[in-house]
């Protein structure tokens, strides 16, 4: 029988394999393996009916060497400590890749929040924040939203923290509302990030954007703006696009406006029609003939299976985990460049960071001001990224963009805990 997979155990092996390739010391490695600090909390929520239910709640700190800790809280039925943990080692690579002054962290309540009204869903973040107080603060752990969690709840949170500390405390938490000094540009930050991602690596493989054509699977938060923003940006032509229930294709391109109209009057892009539009599962998407596939949806879509049938030239990973470490060699010998995830998708984190430096300073950018800084910030990792793989390369190591990241993430971490004496 196949063993489950337990995101953790993926966490440590990818992390392991990095410290392979770079010759990692032995001691920095085991403080690695394992988060720094991990809190279960179980607590009391008042619900409509006025009965009270325990439910059950983590925050974990992988690391902070580079700084307070800085990950989302998920609210999901599903939630489990060992995918909290997995996450939590995730945030410190992608904080540390992006040269933020951050550590990693990452929390969660077992909960369905489809099930809860908006009373019972204030009530429980503001129970979980007075169950985690301790171990959150703007210099100690700072969360955001993620999976079910909203700019509301972020409110709710930082109201009950400042709270309890007596004072307003809006750095404690960001991807908050504009009204409580959330950041400008906060919104569309993750697919912003991806399209200056995008922009270097078309530049690096001599690839013209305005002619080119763009697959895109998903059509949510990070898909919908990915869509807008390649056609805004570069005039590239996104021929196909999909969402849980399958998806369209156009070889003449496919209109944004009309695909946000027709996903909301009919819950899905499918029903969107034209003279050359066929419907095409979400299989046939990710191999359609385009020069660049955009995965912003769900995990594992790209797999050993399907790797050879990629036929982009770029991939550029908006979702998390959308390429199966099996996929990464085939898509490699195929020259498909394949750009991961935790370097494309950090431009959520990196306006966070914006948000947390003008909640601290009290002084708020325009949206113009994010934009240009995220724009340095990104691109400077994704050098550091192409930077790593050419001198691994030319010692004879051959690795892939995602390997190198890791390797930029880890040593940045490494030196940190080594210059404070930790090892
Ligand atoms: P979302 O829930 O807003 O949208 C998800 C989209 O994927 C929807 O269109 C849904 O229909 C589609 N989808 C679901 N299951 C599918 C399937 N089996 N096949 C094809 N499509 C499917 O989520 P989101 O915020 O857009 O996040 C998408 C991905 O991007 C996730 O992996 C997420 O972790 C990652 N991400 C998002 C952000 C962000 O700021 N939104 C930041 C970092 C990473």
């Amino acid at each position: 029988m196949a063993e489950e997979l337990n995101s953790f155990k993926i966490a440590q092996a990818q992390l392991d394999s990095a410290a392979e390739m770079m010759d990692l010391d032995e001691q920095a490695h085991a403080l690695l393996r394992e988060p720094m600090q991990t809190v279960i909390v179980n607590f009391p929520v008042e619900m409509h009916d006025g009965t009270v239910k325990t439910f059950t709640g983590f925050r974990v700190l992988y690391n902070n060497a580079r700084g307070p800790g800085k990950g989302g809280i998920r609210f999901h039925p599903q939630e489990n400590l060992d995918t909290v943990k997995a996450l939590a080692a995730w945030m410190t690579w992608k904080t540390a890749l992006a040269n933020i002054p951050y550590g990693g962290a990452k929390g969660g309540v077992i909960c369905d929040p489809k099930q809860m009204n908006e009373k019972e869903l204030e009530h429980l973040s503001r129970a979980y924040v007075r169950a985690i107080a301790k171990f959150i603060g703007p210099q100690v752990d700072i969360p955001a939203p993620d999976v079910y969690t909203t700019p509301q709840i972020m409110a709710w949170i930082m109201d009950e923290y400042s709270k309890i500390a007596g004072q307003n405390e809006f750095a404690v938490i960001t991807g908050k509302p504009l009204e409580v000094w959330g950041s400008e540009g906060r919104f569309d930050s993750t697919a912003m990030g991806g399209m200056y991602v995008l922009r270097e690596a078309a530049k690096l493989k001599k690839i013209d954007l305005k002619n080119a054509k763009v697959a895109i699977q998903g059509f949510g938060n990070a898909g919908m703006f990915a869509m807008d923003l390649v056609t805004k940006l570069f005039g590239s032509k996104v021929v196909a696009i999909s969402d849980s229930k399958g998806g369209v294709y156009s070889e003449a391109g496919l209109d944004y406006n009309t695909l946000v109209k027709v996903k909301q009057s009919t819950g899905s892009v499918q029903n969107y029609e034209g003279a050359d539009v066929q419907k095409i599962s979400n299989e046939e998407l990710l191999e359609s003939d385009v020069d660049v596939l955009i995965p912003a949806a769900i995990e594992n879509q790209i797999t050993a299976a399907n790797a050879d049938k990629i036929r982009a030239k770029i991939l550029l990973e908006l979702a998390n985990g959308p390429v199966t470490p099996e996929a990464d060699e085939i898509l490699a010998n195929n020259n498909v460049f394949d750009l991961p995830d935790f370097l494309v998708n950090s431009g959520g984190v990196i306006v966070s960071y914006f948000e947390w430096v003008q909640n601290l300073a009290g002084y708020y950018w325009p949206a113009e001001d994010v934009y240009k800084k995220l724009d340095a910030i990104i691109t400077k990792s994704f050098n550091d990224v192409i930077a790593t793989q050419n001198e691994y390369n030319s010692k004879g190591k051959r690795i892939f963009p995602r390997t190198a990241a890791y390797i930029v993430a880890v040593s940045r971490v490494v030196s940190a805990m080594k210059v404070r004496g930790w090892f």
